[in-house]
């Protein structure tokens, strides 16, 4: 990691109890996250990658405390964001934000355009209503949109520049983090690119650093410093990311990356990945990947392997290699 750690989770969790039958009993939790550790450093960009279902957006909401955690530790800069009241949480969402898949779900229909940006002004305590519009108008230009946009409704825009209001949004309080959760994967392909490019674009600028979540790993190629693989609510490899594409190390890892042509390292096969995700319910055994997996050995479904860094700044969690 380049630059000074911002954010640090350890060994973050988030079960979901479910309840069955008439007297709602529980009959068990669902471990969307189970024991995830990460770090980010200042303006750097954390590729989070893995299958549907597998706990990303739930991480992402956790770290944000918009749902709250199990148990666990997480630091922003640090402050102990486990034990902050409502207060010094508003605080910290200032400097922390979210940027969700559907642009629709951060706008309200029956608010225009700029008052809901301007929401997330107020709630800080920005007030006035020349300082508001004056601010308002200069987001609406930084994420490349008219700065009279704001006058409009939800409806009178594209799934594009809804999701560049958003951004403005996010955008409101000069974050430090962004966690992106697949900000363009609802988009039409024509338009992913220049949200993306976008999203570049303030990073440079202002040094944000985010957490890049999304399935799609040649998105993650281009603009990671390193990445992450989570699979069944638990982090199974992470590197940099010239080191994670040229050497992946974990199973999960080289069926992901091989299913994709231009992406396949040198020299290696391609390999399907079959059956689905087992459920985060009652996730197998000893290594949750073992059931899916083309080097499973008969430790696989006894221990649970750890996640251990392998090479500089390598983890990786695999019998293979421990
Ligand atoms: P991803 O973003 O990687 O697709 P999610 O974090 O949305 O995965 O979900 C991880 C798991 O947690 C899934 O099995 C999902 O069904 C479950 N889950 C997510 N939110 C809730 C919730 N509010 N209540 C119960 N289960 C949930
Ligand atoms: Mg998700």
């Amino acid at each position: 990691m380049k630059g000074r750690v911002m954010l640090e989770v350890n060994n973050l969790k988030k079960y979901y109890r479910v309840t069955g039958g008439l007297m709602s009993r529980s009959i068990g939790e669902i471990r969307a996250v189970d024991g995830v550790s990460l770090a980010v450093g200042m303006g750097e960009v954390l590729g989070l990658v893995g299958e549907s279902g597998c706990g990303k957006s739930t991480l992402g909401k956790t770290i944000l405390r918009l749902e709250e955690p199990t148990a666990g530790e997480i630091k922003f800069n640090d402050v102990d964001v486990v034990r902050l009241n409502r207060r010094h949480l508003r605080e910290l969402r200032g400097k922390m934000q979210i940027v969700f898949q559907d642009p629709d779900s951060s706008l309200d229909p029956r608010m225009t355009v700029g008052d809901s940006i301007a929401e997330a002004l107020v709630v800080h305590g920005i007030s006035g209503s020349a300082e508001l519009d004056d601010r308002v108008a200069r987001l609406l230009e930084k994420v490349g949109l008219e700065s009279d946009f704001g006058e409009r409704y939800p409806h009178e825009f594209s799934g594009g520049q809804k999701q560049r209001i958003g951004i403005a949004r996010a955008l409101a309080m000069d974050p430090q983090l962004i966690i992106a959760d697949e900000p363009v994967s609802a988009l039409d392909v024509s338009v992913q690119a220049q949200i993306l490019n976008l999203m570049m674009d303030i990073r440079e600028r202002d040094g944000l650093a985010y957490i890049f979540v999304s399935h799609d790993l040649s998105v993650v190629r281009y603009l990671s410093d390193r990445v992450a693989v989570m699979y069944l609510g638990k982090i199974v490899e992470m590197a940099d990311k010239t080191e994670f594409f040229r050497n992946p190390l974990h199973p999960y890892t080289e069926a992901l990356l091989s299913a994709i042509a231009s992406l396949r390292p040198a020299g290696r096969d391609r390999i399907l990945l079959t059956g689905d995700l087992p459920s985060p319910l009652n996730p197998p055994p000893g290594c949750r990947f073992h059931t899916r997996c083309h080097r499973v050995m008969p430790v696989c479904s006894q221990v649970e392997p750890e996640l251990a860094q392998i090479a500089p700044g390598h983890m990786v969690s695999c019998h293979l290699y421990v």
